[in-house]
């Protein structure tokens, strides 16, 4: 038997019935395996840190959301929003399972081409479009979704010198409610820049108007928000049939639904404040299907939701370094993660779960990353069982943005793992080495030496 190790005693003010201002107790249970397969020897495999994306639970999420649209509404696709995360692997678990691609540059583009997604079915957004990237997207047949005046221009420009006719849709943005509204992107409603842009490419008459897009916020908490963005996209397809004489095939809603993760400083979780999936379907749908279209002319609903499928999938897993006492008295425990890994950590408090026992011990503390610098926190406040150094944990809910916004800074970016459905493991991306950050740097001749 294991001699029980001493644990110091911890003086606590007591806060009987109330919640405190860290909230209340987080993690009560250890998270020792995700999806069957223990943490302890995916970190021995594959080192600390290291995040874990659950093939199974994407699979899931993505069903859901698929079933929550589509026994609501006829004609519905998803496109996998590729800057959420776009390691191959996870993007060709949504292509596998039916979802276009969405892009928002040329590299994304590439990207998507290079997964195998065809070309028809690639949606081009973003405010960035190069000469070179407009003309391969004409060429593939992909969706053009136009940002702004000049890149409407410069597309009629480029269809001087094709005979192709490419598929374009504007991006709209619009007022639903929800402040401050996003309106640097595309078109607004509300002036009339959006009909204005429409009414120039019907008449430029080198573009085919297809669809109509809006994109109008991310992690929003209100579904009613959908249903005005709807509205307004249809009354510029009705507009667009009776005036323009054009069909609009598409309303793309774009993406924005919340994941389970709670927002920094809320002082509910989010499983009890945000809408569910159902209920923004329930809102866009509704809003369509009594929008007065002849049943064989409903346009396709396509969602390029992101963060809401992507997110529960992804785990992190990280150590403990070390315990101090910061000079207010208060426990600070410094993990080998922090932002640069875990930009999240910025906007969430991501849930953290130990994962080994614990006794029943908890302290108010702070967890800092291990970078060498001042807004390295994970987390200001957490209540947690007392770590020791070695120890584990499991963050949840990292799978989105987190692998397209992780910076190298001080540290190189860690392995990802997948685990498929049958529990087994596979790298899907490979821990970064030295030669691999510097390979691209050159050093001038006359600084190749010196003497110290
Ligand atoms: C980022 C983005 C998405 C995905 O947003 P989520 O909030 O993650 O769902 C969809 N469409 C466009 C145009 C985007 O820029």
């Amino acid at each position: 038997m294991q001699k029980l190790r001493y644990e110091r005693p911890v003086i606590q003010k007591m806060n009987a019935g109330l919640m405190n201002k860290f909230g209340t107790r987080t993690e009560y249970e250890p998270v020792k395996q995700i999806d069957g397969v223990a943490v302890k020897a995916i970190i021995e495999q594959y080192g600390s840190p290291v995040f874990v994306i659950s093939e199974r639970s994407i699979r899931r999420t993505y069903q859901d959301a698929v079933r929550a649209f589509k026994t609501r509404y006829p004609k519905v696709q998803f496109a996998w929003s590729y800057k959420t995360n776009y390691i191959n692997a996870v993007c060709n678990v949504f292509h596998q399972e039916g979802s276009w691609a969405e892009v928002v540059s040329g590299f994304e583009y590439n990207k998507a081409l290079g997964n195998g997604v065809p070309g028809n079915k690639i949606i081009f957004n973003g405010p960035e479009k190069t000469n070179e990237e407009l003309k391969q997207a004409i060429e593939n047949e992909s969706l053009i979704h136009i940002d702004h005046f000049d890149e409407l221009y410069q597309l009629i420009d480029i269809c001087e010198h094709t005979s192709k006719k490419p598929r374009v849709a504007i991006r709209v943005n619009m007022d639903t409610g929800i402040y401050p509204m996003w309106d640097r992107f595309g078109f607004n409603y509300e002036n009339g820049s959006a009909w204005n842009a429409l009414t120039k490419i019907v008449a430029s008459g080198k573009l085919q108007l297809t669809g109509l897009h809006c994109h109008i916020g991310t992690y929003m908490l209100s579904s009613e928000a959908y249903a005005v963005a709807a509205k307004k996209l249809i009354s510029l397809a009705q507009d667009c049939k009776t005036k323009l004489d054009t069909t609009i095939l598409y309303l793309d809603l774009g993406g924005g639904f919340p994941s389970a993760n709670t927002l920094r400083g809320a002082y509910l979780p989010a499983s009890d404040t945000n809408p569910s999936l159902e209920e923004f379907a329930e809102a866009i749908t509704n809003t369509i299907l009594n929008a007065g279209f002849k049943t064989d002319e409903l346009p396709l609903l396509i969602l390029e939701t992101g963060r809401a499928l992507i997110d529960e999938a992804g785990y992190l897993l990280g150590t403990v370094l070390a315990n101090k006492r910061l000079s207010d008295g208060r426990r600070a425990t410094i993990m080998d993660f922090g932002v640069n890994i875990m930009f999240t950590s910025f906007w969430y408090e991501h849930k953290i779960s130990p994962a080994q026992d614990f006794t029943h011990h908890t302290e108010d503390m702070v967890l800092y990353g291990p970078l060498c610098m001042n807004i390295d926190v994970v987390r200001e406040t957490i209540n947690l069982p007392l770590l020791n150094r070695g120890d584990h944990v499991v963050v949840h809910r990292v799978g989105a943005y987190n692998m397209t916004q992780w910076m190298q800074f001080i540290q190189m970016r860690p392995n990802v793992v997948m685990i498929d459905e049958k529990g087994n493991t596979h790298l899907i991306r490979e821990a970064e080495s030295l030669p691999y950050i510097e390979q691209l740097e050159k050093m001038p001749g006359h600084l190749a030496q010196f003497t110290l």
